[in-house]
């Protein structure tokens, strides 16, 4: 009986885990509804794994003929450095990341890997080395632990627990009434947007992919969570080639290039104050963001004296 019932529970267990990470799977590529046709070269082997520099060379692309989206953007992310990408929306800037990802093709030039185009690689081993900190995480209806855990399945408790500190969602947790096994996602807790973007820092914390591509969040932060949430990013980009889609003043000050993205090509770029020194688009957008930062700052001091 006993050595029946190990193997058995030990299939659900597998069963499970499978089904769900497919359920996942399947659930993430709605969400970010993105086409499933990408399809591996019979010939596609393994990225092989260096130093971890991106160059995006000449790329072109149009989700539709008619509309062109990227107008050949090259740039190059050096291993262990940060590209910022900023811009007005609809610039395409999260294109870019899709295409890091290989979510599409490109039609025209190539995105490299420490020189691999990626197209000629097998898309398990790409998104191997690739962490992403998306603008909006989806949870899944599952434990938190399980939404952590996703980072790495391998992980253990211990290793979990240590990401959510990291990730500056520790305590936050041990608050609940059932702690890491808590059920979230839609048929769960829901967690405020910060909380659940500290929740995907910390999955990336666990995954510790060589290459991170971060969408930061603009709205509904309070300066607060955003300075956590701040620490938790540098923390886990600390020395991995990142390129971030930024919103953060502090983000781009401390960038090692800036791309300003407009209309599907690179307008202007550089350091924060070399851009500045220009007085183009980054320049002016610079300003309206101090400016609005500098309100808000205004209006809550004025609250608080109330
Ligand atoms: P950004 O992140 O800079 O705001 P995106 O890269 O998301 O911009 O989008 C660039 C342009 O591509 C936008 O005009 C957007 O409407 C369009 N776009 C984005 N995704 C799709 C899609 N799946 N199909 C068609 N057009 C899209
Ligand atoms: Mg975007």
């Amino acid at each position: 009986l006993i050595q029946l019932s190990v193997p058995l529970n030990f299939i659900g267990f597998i069963y499970r885990e499978i089904r769900q990470g497919l359920t996942d799977i399947e659930h993430m590529f709605d969400l970010l509804d993105v086409p499933q046709e990408i399809v591996d070269k019979p010939d596609a082997k393994p990225l092989k794994v260096g130093p971890g520099k991106v160059e995006f060379r000449d790329v072109h692309f149009s989700y539709d003929p008619n509309r062109k989206i990227l107008k050949g953007v090259s740039f190059e992310v050096p291993a262990g450095k940060t590209v910022a990408i900023v811009g007005p929306s609809g610039a395409g800037k999260s294109t870019i990341s899709r295409l890091l990802f290989r979510f599409y093709d490109v039609q025209g030039g190539q995105v490299l890997i420490d020189g691999q185009d990626i197209r000629d690689v097998t898309q398990e081993s790409l998104r191997a080395v690739l962490g992403m900190v998306p603008q909006d995480t989806v949870l899944f209806n599952d434990t938190i632990a399980y939404n952590i855990r996703y980072g790495r399945f391998g992980a253990s408790e211990e290793e979990v627990r240590k990401a959510a500190e990291l990730a500056q969602i520790g305590p936050f947790i041990d608050k609940l009434p059932e702690g890491y096994r808590s059920m979230v996602g839609e048929r769960g807790l829901k967690l405020s947007g910060g909380e659940k973007q500290r929740v995907a820092i910390a999955r990336t914390i666990l995954k510790a992919p060589p290459i991170l591509m971060l969408d930061e969040a603009t709205s509904a932060l309070d300066s607060h969570t955003e300075q956590e949430i701040q620490a938790a990013l540098d923390l886990v980009s600390k020395g991995r080639t990142t390129i971030v889609i930024a919103h953060r003043l502090s983000t781009v000050i401390s960038a090692d290039e800036i791309i300003v993205l407009k209309d599907g090509q690179i307008a202007e770029r550089g350091t924060h104050a070399a851009l500045l020194a220009k007085h183009g688009l980054y320049a002016s957008m610079w300003d309206r963001q101090r400016e609005a930062t500098e309100a808000e700052e205004r209006l809550r001091i004025a609250r608080e004296s109330d």
